[in-house]
Order: C-alpha cells, then sequence, then structure tokens
C-alpha cells in the first residue's frame, strides 16, 4: 500500500460501475465531485455510485465537493464558437447577450464595474488575452491582444483585478446545501483571496450545524500573498496550477507549489497537488516522462495527495491515470525510505573529524543567525566542498591563493571563489579578509559572516576554527 492519496474528479468518463471499480483497485483514495460541471442530479448518481462501491470493497472513501466560487465565465455565445483576431476591438457588456466576436456577456455582471482600463483579461486558460481600453457605465471596451476562438462558458481570469463577486455566489450556496445534505467529507472552495473567505465558508458550514473539512484552493496572486493565515484556517490546501498558472507567470507556479508544500508541512496540514499531472493521459494510455516526473517530484517534496482532473472526468483511460499514479507512489516512496539514511551528510572518520565538524557547525551557525556570508579559508578547495554541499542560503566565498583551487571552485554549488594572499600570520588573518571581501564588493562595514579557517592556515587538510566576525569599517574610507 502506498501512503501518499490518490484524490480523482469523477466525471462522464468514468461514472459507470466498471470503471470506477477498476480506479478503486488501481488505488483511489477519494473523489472529487466538481460543481464547476455538471448537475446535481448527475453528482447524485455519482455519489451513490462511489459510496456504494467502496461499501462493497470495505474501504472507506473521502468524497470532496468542490464549489465554484467566483469563476468568471464568458457568456453564452452564438454558432458555438467565434475567432477573435488581434487588434480587433470587443466589448465586454453588464447584461446577458447572444455572444458575438464584437460583443460578450459574462455571468458576473459586476465585472464590468471591477475592471480597470489597462487591466487584462484571459480567456480560456489564457488562451485568449484581452485588454480593457475604455469604459462606460455598462460596457468595457476592450482590444484583443492575443487572439483565438472564443467559445461561450469560457472561464475569465483577471489576475490584476480586484474582483467585488462574494466568495460563495448563489449556486455555491446551493451546492453546499447539497453536500451538506449529503453529508460529504470535504468542500474545497475555489478562488481563495484570503482568509476572510475561509472564515465566511466556515461561518455557512457552522449556521448548518455542520462540520464538513474545509479546502482551501491557492489559484490566486492575493491567496499566494495571505498563504500563511490561509493555510492556518483551513484543514487542507491545494495548490491548483490550472488557474494559478494563468493568473501569475506559470514559471513561478513550481516554486509557489514548493514554497507551500513546505510551509503546510511545518503547519501539519495536509496539502493536494492538482492539474495536469498526467494531462496527457487524457487521450494516451501511457504518460509522458515529464509528467512522470512531476508527480514523483510532487510527492519527494512532501505532498499528501495526488489530484487527478480531466484525466478521470472526462479522459479516455481514468482507471490507467490512478494506477499510473500508484506505480509512480509506490517507486517514489521506495526511493525516500531507501534513502533517508543517506541524505544524512555522511560522519567522516579519522582524520577528518574535525573538518567535518567545523564545516556542519558553520552551517548551523550561518542558519541560526542568518549570516550575511560565509568566508572559508580552502587551500585544497576541500572545505569549501564540504561547506558547498550543505545548499546554504548564504553565499560562501571560498578564499585561496592557489589558483587551480579557485578555478576547481566553478563546480562548487554557491561558492565564489576568490583568489587572496594567504596570511603569514593568523592574527592578520581577518583583517585581510575584510578588506578582500571589501574590494570586491561582497560584504560590507557591520555584516555578519561566519568564517571558516584553520590555526595553521599553511597545512592544507588544516580545518579547525570557526568564529562569528563582524566585518569591520574599511581602512580606506
Ligand atoms: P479546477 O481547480 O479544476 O476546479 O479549476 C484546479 C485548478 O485550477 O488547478
Ligand atoms: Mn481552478
Amino acid at each position: 500500500m502506498i501512503k501518499t492519496k490518490i484524490l480523482a474528479t469523477i466525471g462522464p468518463a468514468c461514472n459507470d460501475d466498471e470503471t470506477l471499480a477498476e480506479m478503486f483497485d488501481a488505488g483511489l483514495d477519494a473523489a472529487r465531485l466538481n460543481f464547476s460541471h455538471g448537475s446535481l442530479a448527475d453528482h447524485m448518481v455519482a455519489l451513490e455510485r462511489v459510496r456504494r462501491i467502496a461499501r462493497q470493497r470495505g474501504v472507506p472513501v473521502a468524497v470532496v465537493g468542490d464549489l465554484c466560487g467566483p469563476k468568471i465565465r464568458v457568456g453564452r455565445v452564438v454558432a458555438d464558437a467565434c475567432e477573435l483576431l488581434a487588434g480587433q476591438g470587443i466589448v465586454i457588456q453588464r447584461d446577458e447577450c447572444d455572444g458575438t466576436a464584437e460583443r460578450i456577456g459574462t455571468n458576473h455582471p459586476a465585472v464590468v464595474d471591477d475592471v480597470a482600463v489597462g487591466d487584462p483579461i484571459l480567456i480560456d486558460d489564457g488562451l485568449i488575452r484581452l485588454r480593457a481600453k475604455a469604459k462606460t457605465a455598462d460596457e468595457i471596451e476592450c482590444e484583443v491582444e492575443i487572439g483565438g476562438t472564443l467559445r461561450g462558458n469560457k472561464g475569465i481570469n483577471l489576475p490584476d483585478t480586484a474582483v467585488s463577486t462574494p466568495s460563495l455566489t448563489d449556486k455555491d450556496l446551493a451546492d453546499l446545501d447539497w453536500a451538506i445534505t449529503h453529508e460529504l467529507d470535504y468542500v474545497a472552495l475555489s478562488f481563495v483571496r484570503d482568509p476572510d473567505d475561509i472564515y465566511e465558508l466556515r461561518r455557512q458550514l457552522k449556521e448548518r450545524q455542520c462540520e464538513m473539512g474545509v479546502i482551501a484552493k491557492i489559484e490566486k496572486p492575493q491567496a499566494v500573498q495571505h498563504i500563511d493565515e490561509i493555510i492556518e484556517h483551513s484543514d487542507a490546501v491545494m495548490v491548483a496550477r490550472g488557474d494559478l498558472g494563468v493568473e501569475m507567470d506559470a514559471a513561478r507556479v513550481p516554486l509557489i507549489q514548493k514554497d507551500i508544500v513546505l510551509r503546510c508541512q511545518r503547519a501539519s496540514v495536509p496539502v493536494i497537488i492538482a492539474t495536469q499531472m498526467l494531462q496527457s493521459m487524457v487521450d494516451s494510455p501511457v504518460p509522458t516522462r515529464a509528467e512522470v516526473s512531476d508527480v514523483a517530484n510532487a510527492i519527494l517534496d512532501g505532498a499528501d495527495v495526488v489530484m487527478l482532473s480531466a484525466e478521470t472526468s472526462i479522459g479516455r483511460h481514468p482507471a490507467q491515470a490512478v494506477a499510473t499514479m500508484n506505480r509512480v507512489a509506490r517507486e517514489t516512496e521506495e526511493f525516500l525510505a531507501r534513502t533517508s539514511a543517506l541524505r544524512e551528510h555522511r560522519l567522516a572518520t579519522s582524520s577528518l573529524r574535525v573538518t567535518w565538524a567545523v564545516v556542519h557547525g558553520a552551517e548551523v551557525l550561518a542558519r541560526q543567525l542568518g549570516a550575511n556570508l560565509v568566508a572559508v579559508w580552502t587551500e585544497s578547495g576541500f572545505t569549501a566542498r564540504l561547506l558547498s554541499k550543505r545548499h546554504l542560503p548564504q553565499t560562501i566565498v571560498g578564499l585561496s591563493s592557489n589558483e587551480r583551487t579557485c578555478r576547481r571552485m566553478g563546480l562548487l554549488y554557491g561558492v565564489r571563489p576568490l583568489l587572496a594572499t594567504r596570511p603569514t600570520v593568523d592574527s592578520e588573518m581577518l583583517m585581510q579578509l575584510d578588506k578582500a571581501l571589501d574590494e570586491q564588493g561582497l560584504a560590507s562595514s557591520g555584516d555578519l559572516i561566519v568564517v571558516v579557517s584553520g590555526t595553521h592556515l599553511h597545512e592544507p587538510g588544516a580545518t579547525n576554527a570557526l568564529l562569528i566576525h563582524l566585518v569591520a569599517a574599511s581602512t580606506s574610507d
């Protein structure tokens, strides 16, 4: 049995006894009912089926109801689709209308008030981009910056706009009532902006005397800004990479994911990694190598739950997608168990014990004190190598009088080599160090630095001293 939990979205592709049974056999732990799609009648059929199959197998299954939240959508569009060309104009109007390439409505009339001139308007996961150019009381005049095929009901993201829509819409409240009536285990809130959105959902639950778990979906830049408070007030957090990658530069999403995983670890809150984990399996029976890596890396980072969306809800291979996640999780967890001892820095023996201990001490001091820099006198480069492997947040300045040693430091993570004359008298070492750091613009007066050296600096392998040093004012000023 794997430890990582698999959460799969239930949709038309898997809403039959046979497929769901296969998904359970492949390792499904939890099911997501996505209220953004399908009717409550559809979800009722799915819920009964999931629970019946779980009962037959004698396994518990968590059911998550995912509220749409203030998701803004394009209104209906005539003729199913129309082409938008870069450079053309298009109007977004307050009232509903039969949308065309010239004029569309949305599901949230107040959008017309919220969007300011200059704001970007992203449609269909950012495939189409408009920019607000002018406004009247009931209309926004936009220019198409990136064209594409416009379809009705597609999502709209407004990354730079403070959207005034409440976090729980009338539809959300109706869906929430249904979730409460049918005793779902968790409710997920989309487009959380700040902790108030979570408080509001908790208030609604309390009013209905319900103690369902609350999952905060992190998919807006505002939520990233308030992440610690949101984590603190949630029963679980979902890194909703789909919308997050539209609202923010997608290049930042992997790091935000890792950051949220770490923060959830510290706060002991479960974290779900969601969206496109095995996206190609919507069509293909096998995933790409990059997707397999994504799942493995999420688990290595410390994710508790990996989620499947389109792969199981509308994909062609729902059970294979669950089985793939299970296999990747099994391999990854085995690796984690096997290598946990390897991740400890191997304790050196005999002659290196002193050097090793000094390096370890330097790491502890640098981290604890938030030092500006770590400086290491290193003749052979060996002490710099040991320090480098600690992957400290601080720059390590590797001082050596040996040119070859300086060149070789080119492969040492975080180490900045500095050719420096070896002081002949140990007591001059700090003065020389300050001077060298000052000349290179690496440190300034008052900086706290951790210095690793040897009291007999001339001998390689003589690292035995560790000191905390405040850089003195440069003698040249
Ligand atoms: P969604 O949420 O599938 O409900 O949009 C997840 C995401 O945005 O990644
Ligand atoms: Mn989303």
